[in-house]
Formats: structure tokens, sequence, C-alpha cells
């Protein structure tokens, strides 16, 4: 799933690459974010990757009840990206 770099600059964006697409991250984040897409084709590719899957996600999500495969779909890519995913409750 993740085909970011191995450098410290891809980690970086692969991290912040989810909180990107919430709309979470500072603006100064997100502008370090888009800069390492415009140089970095594989985070670029992958950022698009998720952006499409994601909007898939939500255009289904106004007429869909299936809120619980939805979260578990994120919980799942995001465990993929991150070393550890926080505790649900
Ligand atoms: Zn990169």
């Amino acid at each position: 799933m993740s085909d970011c770099g191995s450098g410290d600059d891809c980690r970086e964006a692969c991290k912040r690459l989810f909180g990107y697409l919430d709309g979470v991250l500072t603006v100064e984040q997100a502008a370090e974010f888009e800069a390492h897409l415009k140089r970095c084709g594989r985070c670029a590719d992958a950022h698009e990757a998720e952006r499409r899957l994601l909007a898939a996600i939500k255009s289904s999500e106004a007429d869909s009840t299936d809120l619980a495969l939805r979260r578990r779909i994120l919980a799942a890519l995001r465990s993929t990206t991150l070393p550890s995913a926080p505790p649900s409750g």
C-alpha cells in the first residue's frame, strides 16, 4: 500500500499524508507536504492514490450506513503507514 520512498523526507511525508487528506495539518505542515510532492514522484503518486480512495469512500458516505466498514478501511490504511495504531476506544 505504501509506496513512499525510504528517505527521511519521504517518511515524514508519508506520516503527514493522512493528516493532509483529513485537513488536520497546520498551514505550514501542509505547505511542506505539498512542496515534497512537487519534488518526489513516489509520494505524489501515493498521495494521488490515497486521495482518490478517500474521495471514493466519501462519495459513498452519503447514502451508505456502512460507517463501521469505512472506519475499518481507514484504520487498516493507517496501520500500514504508521508504526503503531493508536488504541481505539
Ligand atoms: Zn517522497
